[in-house]
């Protein structure tokens, strides 16, 4: 669209191909998501695909597409919104991808026990030893029916967006605003003559589901009958002991999960479904030991369930529940150990300390990483503070502000915009090659405007905080010269306005290939640097780090042997912070080399401090 078009706001068709890049596929919980999102503008949006266009608030429409990883869809905007819907959808759907985490295999580690054992998929980790009890639904129905169907439809819709909205901070609270999604679309909106029709309706759309690679979500369906009918007086619950139990059951569907968290649950056994159904994600969360098996299990009066190793044993030796109980608490105690000493410092074994920071992206981040024992921010990606609208400098301060209040050093990353990162209302020139494009501190040295309204606003909020050393960041830098005209543009603003430089230092991201071989002559400009390894990856390999079929090595011993060119090439602070940082398997040799100072999101921190005491 040309810019005539944008200023005028003239009605108009935008078609941009989209990529599912997740190796999860477009599934439930992001599709949610999505259409919540699509949802807010004044604009018709559909998806095209396999010859099919759905609507973009629709969430069953669009799990009818099957898009699984590297297929590609139209995302197409019509109306007045339409080139800002297309913007902010595109940058949306681009971060669920990219957040979207595969759901890990639980590695099962074997443990001899001398009793006769069932082998089970491990879901949720742990071990419990209690009786087992077979899961029964009891009904019960209230004589007078509270509330019409369509007040109970509505009903379970606000409880489940505000589940969502109470449990935000944990990921598994999406799957309620996946389930509030799917009453919400169309096909609910009828007007049912009586409940029959509506239980047939769901049944049907369980039925389309079968055999195909969404099966897991008819538990989802199941779920949100149970739920409409708990409104009209109709209860289905589980009937559950007051003692300490392992419960084995043939269908659990998600909303049980909070009615065992009420009772002395310590595991389960489901016998069906598979490790990425709702209720299996909701099981973690609430970390109950879980296992999968689907043979018929006996009752017993006191069972062993190792989901660590993945064994059931109903009839267990003496020695067994000792072994059992050892194993426990040593398992207990490693996941309490890791979180009690989240705060504490952080040394490996042979007494080198090790800091440990958070990569943020605004102040709820900032403050997740304050509780989970973060030693300072590594790298404050500035991009999502504007990624809605373009903030003014008084808001840009505060934001800062509030994040320097909480730690005694903060890098701040000036904006990295290119690549895959746009900003809405930023008209940027298309490029063939956006990632060897206009990105990082080229853009900021091209549009000056915002680059410097963001160093003034970093200096104002440096004025008001007493011990706070910060750290600016330039991305991107490919050379020296970017470096020396970036800090001298800071410099200038910061002498108009008479902000003392004295708390500010300035550095880069080391993360495109050429600067390695200019460490000598950096060395002498820069304060520090930080090493961004998912873009030096991307540059090292010519891989593009989206790509939806290219995988970019992380562990690659080409990056390894790079990463030790760094270390012994620099006399200056150097960390790193791409995902590298937190890769299990590079940690020791990372350490070996001499890296001291590894910046990770907050939720691993406790983790990966624990496993640093440990190299
Ligand atoms: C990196 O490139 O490794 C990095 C930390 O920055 P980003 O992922 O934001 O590009
Ligand atoms: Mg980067």
């Amino acid at each position: 669209m040309n810019l005539l078009q944008r200023l005028f706001n003239i009605n108009t068709t935008i078609n941009t191909t989209l990529t599912v890049t997740s190796s999860n596929g477009f599934h439930l919980r992001p599709i949610a998501q999505f259409v919540n999102e699509a949802k807010k503008f004044n604009a018709k949006i559909t998806l095209l695909a396999h010859k099919k266009e759905v609507s973009a608030t629709q969430v069953p429409a669009i799990l009818s597409l099957s898009l699984e990883k590297e297929d590609s869809f139209t995302l197409r905007c019509k109306g007045k919104e339409a080139q800002k819907a297309n913007d902010e959808l595109m940058i949306f759907f681009n971060n669920l991808m990219k957040n979207d985490k595969k759901i890990e295999e639980i590695t099962q580690v074997s443990t001899i026990y001398e009793s006769v054992t069932l082998k089970g998929e491990s879901i949720a980790k742990g071990i419990a030893i209690a009786p087992i009890v077979h899961a029964k639904i009891l009904e019960r129905i209230e004589e007078n029916s509270p509330a019409t169907l369509r007040e109970a439809i509505n009903q379970t819709k606000k409880e489940l967006l505000s589940h969502y909205e109470q449990n935000k901070v944990l990921e598994a609270s999406q799957i309620f605003l996946a389930q509030k999604e799917l009453l919400s679309s169309s096909v609910f909106n009828s007007n049912f003559a009586n409940v029959q029709e509506f239980k047939n309706l769901i049944q049907e759309e369980c039925h389309q589901l079968k055999n195909t690679i969404f099966e897991s979500r008819i538990a989802d369906y199941q779920d949100l009958e149970q739920q409409v009918l708990k409104h009209l007086g109709i209860h289905k619950e589980l009937e559950l002991p007051v003692f300490p139990y392992i419960l084995v059951a043939k269908e659990l569907l998600p909303s049980h999960i909070e009615q065992l968290n009420q009772t002395p649950i310590k595991g389960v056994i489901l016998q069906s479904g598979n490790s990425t159904s709702h209720t299996a994600i909701l099981l973690r969360s609430a970390a109950i030991p879980s296992l999968i098996i689907q043979e018929s299990i006996e009752l017993s009066k006191q069972a062993i369930l190792d989901a660590n190793s993945g064994d059931l044993i109903l009839v267990p030796s003496k020695n067994d529940v000792k072994k059992a109980k050892e194993k426990q608490i040593a398992f207990i105690e490693s996941l309490d150990l890791s979180f009690e000493k989240r705060f504490e410092s952080t040394q490996t074994i042979n007494g080198k300390n090790i800091k440990v920071l958070a990569n943020i992206t605004d102040l709820n981040s900032a403050k997740e990483a304050k509780g989970s024992g973060a030693d300072g921010i590594g790298l404050l990606r500035t991009e999502f503070l504007f990624s809605q609208q373009k903030p003014t400098v008084e808001e840009q301060t505060a934001s800062y502000l509030e994040i320097f209040k909480l730690f005694a050093n903060v890098t701040v990353r000036t904006l990295d915009i290119g690549g895959d990162k746009s900003l809405p209302y930023l008209p940027m020139d298309k490029e063939s090659n956006p990632f060897l494009g206009v990105r990082g501190i080229r853009f900021s040295l091209q549009e000056q405007t915002l680059f410097k309204e963001q160093l003034l606003a970093i200096g104002l909020a440096s004025r008001e905080v007493q011990n706070t050393k910060i750290k600016i960041m330039f991305p991107m830098v490919s050379n020296t010269e970017e470096f020396i005209e970036a800090k001298a543009i800071a410099l200038k603003i910061y002498e108009e306005q008479q902000i003392n430089i004295e708390k500010i230092s300035f550095g880069i991201m080391l993360e495109v290939p050429s600067v390695i071989f200019a460490l000598h002559t950096f060395d002498e400009l820069v304060d520090f640097y930080s090493i961004g390894s998912n873009d030096l990856t991307q540059y090292l390999f010519a891989i593009e780090r989206t790509h939806p079929s290219l995988k970019v090595n992380v562990n690659s011993p080409i990056l390894m042997e790079a990463l030790k060119q760094i270390i012994s090439s620099t006399q200056k602070p150097i960390s790193i912070c791409g995902e590298l940082a937190a890769e299990e398997k590079s940690l020791e040799n990372l350490l070996t080399m001499g890296y001291k100072t590894l910046s990770v999101s907050a939720k691993l921190i406790p983790e990966l401090k624990e496993r640093i005491r440990h190299v």
